[in-house]
């Protein structure tokens, strides 16, 4: 199976015009950048596996479409975490309950999460993926993400480009950013500092086409926070696009900030996530009663 050639459609705001990348719309469950990040196992025929294992947050949208690919592949499903809060286990809707009706065996713990899973699981059958999913197979898939741009772009006759996505461990900005070395890649700090962000791409993939980073002083990972629903509210409205309410109601703020600063046509990739959303709007409508 293959997940490619999301379309573009663009909206003007500010007297810009703004393309979208549509990577929501690759497949109903494996979407976004982690339907580009597991392309590679997607497509592999990996007859030696009968077990994926992983480890992380049990909100994480990366969990969600693992449970996906194994569902597709027949495969087992393990996942660890630290043990949720009770009111995330009584959840029926979000990427937790999602991936539980899609058979993951959530194991939780309060050892350290990825020593537990390297020092349990080491069978050949046994298929780990990072949190996040952040290693090298990631590329594979985003190399097809760039090529679809470069195609894109040339075909609108575009000579420049500015391409933006909010990072999470910023894999998927690293390996966009080093396969498009022609076009700048932004993108802003939604997991930790500006620095921390650099600091996992020296230790990935050391290269000299880093993307750049408009820095996130201001908002920490999955807080609600008014101003940033104005923004995601605004979008939806002007775009016609549903967007993710963790990672990117952060990544178009801090990107309209910056908007007066890029002068090229800009690529905005919707990296997908909107199961997460049914959980991340209650907790919205808990603390700001929007609905
Ligand atoms: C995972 C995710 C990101 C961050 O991707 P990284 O490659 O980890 O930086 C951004 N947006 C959405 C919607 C995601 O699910």
């Amino acid at each position: 199976m293959k997940l490619i050639n999301s379309p573009v459609t663009s909206f003007d705001i500010n007297g810009k015009t703004i393309y979208i990348k549509h990577d929501e719309l690759l497949h109903p469950d494996l979407s976004g950048n982690k339907a580009r990040k597991l392309a590679y196992f997607i497509e592999q025929d990996l007859p030696h596996i009968d077990t994926l294992v992983s480890y992380g947050g049990v909100q994480s949208n990366l969990m969600f479409s693992l449970s996906a690919l194994a569902k597709l592949k027949n495969w087992q499903f393990i996942y660890h975490s630290y043990p949720p809060a009770k009111t995330a286990l009584q959840q029926t809707t979000g990427n937790l309950a999602k991936a539980l009706a899609n058979g993951m065996q959530l194991v939780t713990t309060q050892q350290d999460l990825r020593q537990t899973v390297y020092n349990t699981y080491n069978q050949k059958n046994q298929l780990i993926i990072e949190q996040g999913g952040a290693q090298p197979e990631a590329e594979y898939g985003i190399i097809q993400l760039a090529n679809e741009i470069r195609h894109w772009t040339h075909h609108n006759g575009f000579t420049e480009l500015a391409i933006f996505l909010p990072s999470g461990t910023g894999v998927s900005a690293l390996y966009l950013q080093k396969n498009l070395p022609e076009f700048t890649v932004y993108t802003t700090n939604c997991v930790g500092t500006p620095e921390y962000l650099q600091q996992q791409w020296q230790e990935l993939a050391p290269t000299n086409h880093q993307p750049t980073i408009l820095s996130n002083l201001t908002y920490r990972f999955a807080t609600p926070d008014y101003e940033l629903w104005q923004t995601s509210q605004l979008i939806k409205q002007l775009s016609s696009t549903e967007f993710d309410l963790v990672y990117d109601p952060v990544g178009w703020h801090i990107l309209l900030n910056h908007l007066q600063q890029i002068s090229a046509p800009i690529l905005y990739i919707h990296c997908g996530g909107l199961i997460g959303n049914l959980t991340m709007f209650n907790r919205y409508n808990y603390k700001y009663k929007i609905d």
